[in-house]
């Protein structure tokens, strides 16, 4: 990345040089890759914060000024201007408060910072953004025809969702696909609905099967090391949309970025997500860094949500482990009844498990480990030996209708004596009775065969019925009631959702009850 900054036209260069004026920019000093704007209400917030500790109001609370963030756990940047480091905005969880430090050597803060004007950076980056407009488009027009599925845009209500709904408009016409979390901020719904209807295109708006707190009763609130949310809120409502509208997959439109995370450096521009296994993503604007995004948005006039000029950095669910602190700040702003209910229920969780209020109030709850003063409750047989295992199900008929997705030829016996159920089944690697409730697994266990079997019947135990399961069957095998889950009679026993190809298929089977804390 070449990223510059023009000392002439006084805004960033995505590409080193300025396209307004023909100079060549000069190298920037920077702690990331992120060189993001700040708008009005943000700028007023740093003077309020520089007027408290150093009685100075540097930023002119008008046009853009660009800000370096910093990859720290809570939203701490460096404020740049004339290509040089002026003031760093830090949020110290300990002290749980926020500073400004003065960087520059002689600051000039008698009068106002000069900013950068929108329209100057559209013109300093225009040759490299219409360059990686034509690109993406004609990457999305590609993938239209190429996989044989139908297309659509994901979209979350972020600046990079309407880059790509824009690119996608310029090649395709594709409806919006909205995973509507139910942990959204109010105004990224609205913004969704609007942009829809103000295009005039089909959305479809997909929630999640489980409330997001009865999830968090068992499984504790959601960390940076354990995001069960995004598999439960995200993943599991499009495996459903997929397995029930689109049986052959989808092409989805993803406006991810290389430079958002370490972790998405490593991606490609077609990949698959493991968790979604019959979709393709595309990413068209995967390559461009932030200057090139707000460049283009700036040339194209496209609305943007509302909540980016209220401070926010990324777009998303406001419970987000992942947020950095001012995210926390700007909901209690905003939503003061959403951040009381989170915040009341992470107290009364926390002291439930010997952590205390300043846990919540500094963030420190974002870092959980999963097993951190939470009791495990696996799943333990009821008794046990080398080549026995007895388990207690209250539903052994959904585990009976799971053995079929082992890929093993079974031979099923059923009898009924004084009214109870009897069930014994077999196989080349195992044996099992069931009678009422006891289900009693017979085999070596260090066999990976009957190791599946274990495994099944801690999906039918700790099953939540979120659905992402539903993801892995390609033939719409696995039904959900709302009594949980079961294979239907048409399963072709390919074994891809038991885990025998993909890994494990259920994010509750996969923790083993190690997040479970009821
Ligand atoms: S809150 Fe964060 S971890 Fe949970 S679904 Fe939303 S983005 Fe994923
Ligand atoms: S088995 Fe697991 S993945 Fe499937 S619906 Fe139940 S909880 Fe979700
Ligand atoms: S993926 Fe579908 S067809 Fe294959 S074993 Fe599972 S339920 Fe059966
Ligand atoms: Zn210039």
């Amino acid at each position: 990345m070449l990223l510059g900054w023009c000392p002439e036209c006084n805004v960033p260069l995505a590409d080193g040089f300025c396209y307004k004026c023909g100079r060549v920019g000069k190298p920037l000093p920077l702690k990331s890759e992120r060189l993001l704007p700040i708008f009005k209400d943000t700028q007023k917030w740093v003077n309020n914060l520089a007027e408290q500790d150093h009685s100075i109001r540097p930023l002119p609370e008008k046009d853009v000024v660009f800000i370096n963030e910093l990859r720290f756990s809570n939203r701490n940047f460096i404020v740049m201007e004339e290509g040089r480091e002026i003031l760093q905005v830090d949020f110290s969880g300990e002290h749980n408060k926020w500073s400004v430090k003065v960087l520059c050597e002689n600051p000039v803060f008698e009068d106002k910072i000069r900013g950068s004007r929108t329209e100057t950076v559209v013109e300093a980056n225009l040759d490299r953004v219409d360059r990686l407009e034509k690109l993406g488009s004609s990457l999305i027009e590609e993938c239209s025809s190429k996989f044989g599925m139908p297309l659509y845009v994901s979209f979350s209500g972020g600046k990079d969702s309407m880059i790509i709904f824009d690119l996608a408009l310029k090649a395709v016409d594709p409806p919006l696909l909205f995973v509507n979390t139910q942990l959204e901020f109010p105004e990224t719904v609205n913004f969704t609905h609007e942009v829809a209807e103000k295009y005039g295109v089909e959305l479809f708006e997909l929630l999640p099967r489980k409330d997001f707190f009865e999830i968090w009763e068992k499984c504790g609130p959601p960390a940076r090391s354990h995001r069960w949310c995004c598999k439960t809120n995200k993943f599991a409502p499009l495996n459903l949309f997929i397995s029930k509208d689109n049986p052959k997959g989808i092409v989805r439109i993803v406006g991810t970025r290389r430079w958002e995370s370490v972790m998405r450096m490593q991606q490609k521009v077609i990949d698959r997500n493991k968790w979604v296994p019959h979709s393709i993503a595309v990413h068209p604007i995967f390559e461009w860094t932030d200057v090139d995004v707000w460049s283009y948005i700036w040339k194209e006039k496209l609305s943007i949500n509302p909540l980016y000029e209220q401070g926010l950095v990324r777009i998303g669910c406001y419970p987000c482990p992942y947020a950095e602190m001012s995210r926390f700040e700007i909901l209690g702003k905003l939503h003061p009844e959403l951040l009381d209910n989170l915040y009341s229920r992470l107290i009364a969780w926390g002291k439930k498990h010997g952590y205390d209020e300043e846990w919540v109030r500094s963030g420190r709850w974002r870092f959980r480990k999963i097993d951190e003063k939470v009791k495990m409750k696996e799943l333990v047989p009821c008794s046990s030996d080398k080549d026995t295992r007895i388990y207690s199900l209250k539903d052994p008929e959904k585990f009976i209708s799971l053995l079929k997705t082992l890929k093993q030829p079974l031979d099923v016996k059923k009898t009924t004596i004084n009214g109870k159920k009897i069930w014994q089944i077999k196989s080349k690697y195992f044996s099992i009775s069931i009678i009422g409730e006891n289900v009693s697994v017979r085999g070596n266990f260090k066999n990976y065969v009957v190791n599946r079997v274990c495994r099944l019947i801690e999906r039918v135990y700790f099953c939540m019925g979120c659905g992402i399961c539903t993801g892995f069957c390609p033939y719409g095998n696995i039904h959900l009631t709302r009594n949980k889950l079961h294979v239907k009679k048409s399963c072709l026993q390919c074994g891809k959702c038991a885990g025998m190809l993909f890994g494990e298929t259920c994010i509750f089977a996969k923790y083993r009850g190690g997040c479970m804390n009821t």
